[in-house]
């Protein structure tokens, strides 16, 4: 069985706890199953497979030994670990939804984000981001009219407190970001794309 880094003061490998975490709070759920055993659900878009490797190696680092199974639904792919121990690494497990009650971070997942807020945010915006291309134009000296194309990132999620620890994280490593509706977050400057870019890779 595997111990607990919570209860048992086992080691949490703590870049991937991040990653799990941006995970969690855009496309993941716990539900609870016989005897106490709790299941992570993350769901994520059968088109990226590498993207939904990577999420099955991060719930085996985050459960030593945890072996994720995989359900698929139209367009979607759900990966499913159980462990009792999960809401000692959520804490944010509650009833009702994620955007309908507060999401606030304990101290430890705080830590834990400021040594990796490249990882939380790679969890977040590969979950309920997307990076697409987006275009512009303006109207030159002579009259004619230039269009210019660029990508931005962007994080739509319904809690604001969710989208609060996107902006937080993006701070951490100096992203301009802004609101751009009512759900949205957006960078779209270019040295912040590409510094995203950087830090999160590309969903694939
Ligand atoms: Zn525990």
């Amino acid at each position: 069985m595997a111990r607990c880094p919570r209860c048992d003061g086992a080691f949490l490998e703590l870049e991937a706890y991040g990653e799990l975490l941006g995970w969690y709070l855009g496309d993941g759920h716990l539900t609870t199953g016989r005897r106490g055993v709790h299941n992570l659900h993350i769901h994520n878009d059968l088109r990226y497979p590498a993207t939904n490797a990577r999420l099955a190696a991060l719930m085996g680092a985050v459960k030593p030994g945890g072996r994720p199974h995989t359900r698929r639904r139209p367009g979607m792919l759900i990966t499913t670990v159980s462990w009792r121990h999960w809401p000692c690494l959520f804490p944010q497990h509650g009833p009702g939804r994620k955007h309908e009650r507060p999401i606030v971070l304990e101290a430890w997942q705080r830590e834990a984000v400021e040594a990796h807020p490249a990882a939380f945010l790679r969890g977040l915006f590969h979950s309920d981001g997307s990076r697409s291309a987006n275009w512009t134009s303006r109207r030159l000296r002579d009259g004619t009219v230039r269009r210019y194309d660029y990508p931005r990132w962007q994080f739509v999620n319904a809690s604001a407190d969710i989208r609060g620890l996107c902006c937080w994280a993006l701070d951490l490593v100096e992203v301009p970001w802004r609101q751009s509706a009512h759900r949205t977050i957006s960078v779209s400057t270019r040295a912040g794309v590409a510094r995203l870019d950087a830090l999160i890779g590309l969903k694939s």
